[in-house]
């Protein structure tokens, strides 16, 4: 059914979108598989198409919106990454969660062998990242290409980025640490952007992604309406092959993973929202949980993981 309807979409919007014709990742153009459509139940209510690349399986949207045309899916106030609010249960639930995944982050950037700590986190949103890690003693600068979230991170006091053109100047091998928090499926030249942070890290430094993992159980059970499948804001669906398959083509490796437990219940209770069912929170509750323990028996990937990379 709601291939159908995402289908009809496109064929009658056609104008309006992208379609790839070859692989992003294996530039290969034997063409993509349709997996289901996804209604944006964001912003914009339109409905994508996720799609799995024939040849090497990389998951993406496709059609998508042209680079254009983003600004506009990324303009409401439920983009709650894109504000400091804490009004209403889920921007409670979001800041409360945020706080504890940067304790987290931070103390696993404490923990790795670096001989600065000049730190670039990429889509910085409203900054507080940035801020947590400049009070830890390190250097930061940030990029954030969106102009209420920078002004908010700028108003931090905070070095903010917003044209390509400046990270383009930057020195290479400036940063020991490069981070980008749920950033990397946003981007859609992802391994020229790769390849230029590998320029700006330094030989010994720690390149960090967090991504969204649809192989978890959370995704799995949510189907089309697992929240982290964000079309069309998240234009690739990253997994272990993937990514990895990513790190090769631009001069990484992988060093280290470790999943964010809170993510599965975060995830959950979004994708319940969507259902408007009345026991949704305690189903979250429930699916976050066994999505964990899926994840710790390695069953599984986690709802969202941390790679590590290393140049190679
Ligand atoms: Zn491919």
């Amino acid at each position: 059914m709601e291939q159908t309807k995402a289908y009809w979409f496109f064929m009658n919007k056609a104008g309006d979108y992208e379609y790839l014709k070859h692989c992003p990742l294996c530039d290969s153009g034997e063409g993509f598989s349709l997996l289901f459509g996804c209604r944006d139940f964001l912003v914009s209510g339109e409905s994508f198409s996720v799609t799995r690349c024939k040849s090497c399986g990389f998951v993406l949207t496709n059609p998508r919106p042209y680079a254009r045309n983003t600004r506009q899916y990324y303009q409401s106030e439920n983009y709650i990454s894109h504000t400091d609010s804490d009004k209403g249960l889920m921007a409670k639930v979001y800041q409360l969660v945020r706080k504890k995944m940067l304790k987290t982050k931070l103390n696993k950037l404490k923990s790795l062998p670096i001989k600065s700590k000049n730190l670039l986190d990429v889509g910085c949103g409203t900054g507080a990242f940035l801020e947590a890690a400049r009070s830890n003693g390190f250097q930061v600068k940030g990029f954030e290409p969106g102009e209420a979230p920078g002004k908010i991170a700028a108003e931090k006091g905070l070095e903010v980025m917003s044209r390509e053109e400046e990270l383009l100047k930057l020195e290479a091998g400036s940063f020991q640490l490069i981070t980008l928090w749920h950033v990397l499926e946003h981007v859609p030249d992802f391994l020229p952007k790769m390849k230029l942070f590998h320029r700006l890290l330094s030989d010994e430094g720690f390149f960090f992604f967090l991504l969204p993992m649809h192989q978890s159980f959370d995704a799995g059970f949510y189907k089309n309406q697992w929240a982290a499948w964000d079309a069309p804001r998240h234009l690739y669906h990253f997994d272990e092959k993937s990514l990895n398959l990513s790190a090769q083509k631009t001069g990484f490796q992988v060093h280290e993973k470790f999943g964010l437990p809170f993510d599965s219940y975060y995830v959950s209770i979004l994708s319940e929202g969507y259902k408007e069912n009345l026991f949704g929170k305690f189903r979250a509750l429930a699916i976050g949980t066994w999505s964990n323990l899926m994840a710790v028996s390695g069953k599984k990937p986690w709802s969202s993981e941390v790679f590590i990379l290393k140049k190679a």
